[in-house]
């Protein structure tokens, strides 16, 4: 008889776990939210996070994590051509064309390093469509999903997993592979310490959102859609990046729990005339205070605060001169924000003296690469937080010490964007098959 497979999460994570256990073993695909185009910004349902997301597919083992933590170089590099060819034959854009050296050049004189990677852009339009695809060729070699189910717990015997329990019923099977997203990483964590398998703490980034008029970056986007800029600032030497940026996209609102934050996203077709992307800290505690999560959301809830319940919007030439943004200061500015949902104020009143400087000092280098990068109108809205999950402690392929339970994307603390988690679902996967 046919093995069988319970997936938790129809995330990227999930979906190619299936991709690649379909045929082999029956899968039954477990998730609490709604089809892709049944629902309207919410991180739950197939497609997972990444199915409303923009779609900006990071095709390198050491963004959105690093995947060469778990298997070799090699193997990541050839993990991360196969989850690029699935995403092409369903429905990708043509990767986008890099002609770097100019801008590495440019990037490396001002002590910045640029990584250029292969990038393709699906845009937030596209991408239920693409999730759909994805969705009918599993259906179509006869995987099962269960929507709108809550899993609640995993079902262990004598250290060998042996189903799980939704809120509707109990389902036995011989494998589990979890993947519940970031959505699910606080219910994860629980079940983990439940069971008794190990976690650890990782870092997370803290910083804020930079808008600027899209010609100041138009040169760099059209060598990558989505540049990659990363340096140590001087004062703290502490690591500081550029994260998804969104050319000629727009701000949005984002949440934390009870808190808010902000985040960005572009579209094929609307286009505004601002460019935006993160500007990140990287943070790790040490002992004996080693919880980043409850640091982040200390940070997002003052920063609530100070903003009124929307998040804080300043110029940057405002943050430079220790006052705090009005919307006449900003409408003298030559940048219109995008977001209007926020409040003009200070951002030095939400984030700590150390991540403000960190990030003072990285727009003035990232200035060196992009000039006008850090002129006085650059919109900042703050706070812009990347949780981190708990990693999930495991073995090769993502097993956890439960015979048969596997834990793999954003939710166990393994992966932190689409391309990442659908390797970790297809590398544990590809375990599992082994085993059979
Ligand atoms: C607004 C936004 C924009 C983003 N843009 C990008 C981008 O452009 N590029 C990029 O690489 N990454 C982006 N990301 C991140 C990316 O979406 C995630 O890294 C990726 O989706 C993680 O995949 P996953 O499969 O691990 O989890 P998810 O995609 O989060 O999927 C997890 C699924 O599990 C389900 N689930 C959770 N708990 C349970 C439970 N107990 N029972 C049943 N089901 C459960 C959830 O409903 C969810 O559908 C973005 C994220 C957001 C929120």
């Amino acid at each position: 008889m046919m093995k069988k497979v319970i997936i938790v999460g129809a995330g990227p994570a999930g979906l190619f776990a299936a991709l690649e256990l379909m045929d082999k073993v029956e899968v039954l695909v477990i998730d609490k939210g709604k089809n892709v185009d049944e629902r309207f910004n919410d991180i739950q349902g197939v497609g997972g996070a990444g199915g409303i997301s923009d779609g900006k597919l990071n095709l390198h083992p050491k963004i959105g994590g690093d995947l060469t933590e778990f298997i070799s170089d090699k193997e990541a590099y050839d993990m991360i051509d196969r989850v690029d060819e699935i995403f092409v034959k369903h429905g990708a854009p043509e990767e986008e064309k890099l002609s770097a050296d100019e801008l590495l050049r440019r990037a490396a004189a001002s002590g910045i390093e640029f990584l250029p990677i292969k990038q393709r852009h699906i845009g937030s339009d596209r991408l239920p469509a693409l999730v759909n695809s994805i969705k009918r060729e599993l259906e179509g070699a006869g995987v099962k999903f269960s929507l709108q189910n809550n899993v609640e717990d995993v079902l262990i015997s004598e250290n060998v997993v042996k189903g799980v329990v939704t809120e509707k019923e109990k389902i036995i099977s011989d494998y589990v592979i979890l993947a519940p997203g970031r959505a699910g990483s606080t219910w994860l964590s629980l079940v983990m310490k439940k069971h008794g398998i190990p976690l650890k703490n990782m870092p997370i980034d803290i910083g804020v959102r930079v808008e600027v008029p899209s010609s100041i970056y138009e040169d760099v986007v059209n060598i990558n859609w989505d540049p990659k800029f990363r340096m140590r600032v001087p004062t703290h030497d502490d690591f500081v990046r550029t994260f998804c940026t969104s050319p000629y996209g727009f701000v949005v609102k984002d949440t934390y729990g009870k808190s808010v934050g902000v985040n960005g996203h572009s579209m094929r077709h609307k286009r505004s005339n601002n460019t935006n992307f993160a500007f990140l800290v990287k943070i790790d505690l040490t002992g004996p205070v080693e919880d980043t999560t409850a640091y982040g959301y200390s940070i997002a809830k003052l920063a609530t605060t100070i903003g009124g319940g929307n998040p804080i919007i300043q110029r940057l030439g405002d943050l430079r001169r220790g006052r705090r943004s009005t919307w006449n200061r900003i409408k003298r500015s030559y940048v219109a924000p995008t977001l209007t949902e926020v409040t003009p104020g200070d951002i030095s009143m939400a984030l700590p003296y150390r991540i403000l400087m960190d990030i003072i000092e990285g727009i003035d280098m990232l200035d060196h690469v992009i000039p006008g990068v850090s002129s006085d109108s650059t919109l900042l809205y703050a706070p812009e937080i990347k949780f981190s999950a708990m990693r999930i402690i495991t073995k090769e392929g993502f097993e956890t010490s439960i015979k048969g339970l596997y834990a793999v994307g954003d939710g166990a603390g393994v992966s932190r964007g689409i391309v990442s988690a659908a390797a970790t679902g297809l590398i544990a996967a590809e375990h599992l098959i082994a085993k059979l």
